[in-house]
């Protein structure tokens, strides 16, 4: 297993020499988040520092769910967009969420949108040599809309449906209050990443984990060989707290 910190941690303003230390510290690779300005300049910083590149897509303005063409026009843009931009890199992976349906009464038609572009995003996808990735999320727990996919079985049958694989958030698991294990489980050869940060089981901390054993042994159970990409809170952690975390430098420090 790899060891990968999300740029998202270390907020907007980071330099040549925070890449440097990151690497130095033992990460293997940096998932870069497209909604940062500096997004361009973490690539670059990034590539100089030798380290391997994934990308989390954007998706505030970019509803996959939306009933809207033009907007769905415009998310199929700037996706391509950064699918290509992410190729120019070498990278190797790219996260995208499935967006949300304007209403719950509208989710079937909503999950059918979904399964439709990520099909075109996935062809686009492997035309550039990335593998795309779907992330699990947190449901609206009022289900006044509906967040895809924010169901462990809506995800697993998006996966299934496209053939894609998938990123595990085991943060948004815990408030989705499934088991990590069993999920794990269930993902077998899917899961191809993992975003691992930690909370209190009903808001999305993004808190440093302090005990790996339960996701260690998961994992190992399946045979993952893939990323485990560090999100934490940048409005909590400087860089300085993720390097100097103790439970971080025993996952860098551990041969798995
Ligand atoms: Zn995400």
């Amino acid at each position: 297993m790899e060891k990968w910190l999300s740029l998202w941690s270390i907020g907007q303003e980071a330099d040549l020499k925070a890449f440097r230390q990151i690497k130095d510290a033992g990460f293997v690779g940096v998932e870069i988040w497209a909604e940062h300005v500096c997004a361009d300049d973490y690539l670059e910083f990034a590539r100089q520092c030798d380290l391997r590149i994934g990308l989390h897509l954007p998706f505030h303005d970019m509803n996959l769910a939306t009933p809207d063409d033009s907007v769905r026009d415009r998310m199929l843009e700037v996706n391509q967009q950064w699918l290509e931009k992410l190729a120019e890199y070498g990278g190797e992976h790219a996260v995208i969420h499935g967006g949300q349906a304007w209403s719950s009464e509208e989710r079937e038609a909503a999950l059918e949108n979904v399964r439709h572009r990520l099909l075109k995003l996935r062809e686009i996808a492997e035309a550039n040599h990335v593998t795309l990735l779907l992330e699990n999320l947190i449901p609206d727990k009022l289900n006044y809309g509906h967040i895809v996919a924010s169901t462990v079985a809506e995800w697993c049958g998006l996966l299934k449906g496209t053939d894609i694989q998938a990123c595990l958030d085991t943060g948004h698991l815990a408030v989705m209050g499934d088991s990590l294990p069993e999920t794990i489980n269930l993902l077998g050869e899917r899961l191809a990443s993992v975003h691992y940060s930690a909370n209190d089981a009903v808001a999305d901390l993004h808190l440093i984990p302090e005990n790996h054993a339960e996701l260690l042994a998961a994992l190992r159970e399946i045979d993952y060989q893939g990323p485990i990409v560090y999100e934490l809170n940048p409005y909590k952690y400087s860089l300085k707290d993720i390097l100097e975390s103790t439970s971080v430098q025993e996952l860098l420090q551990m041969e798995i």
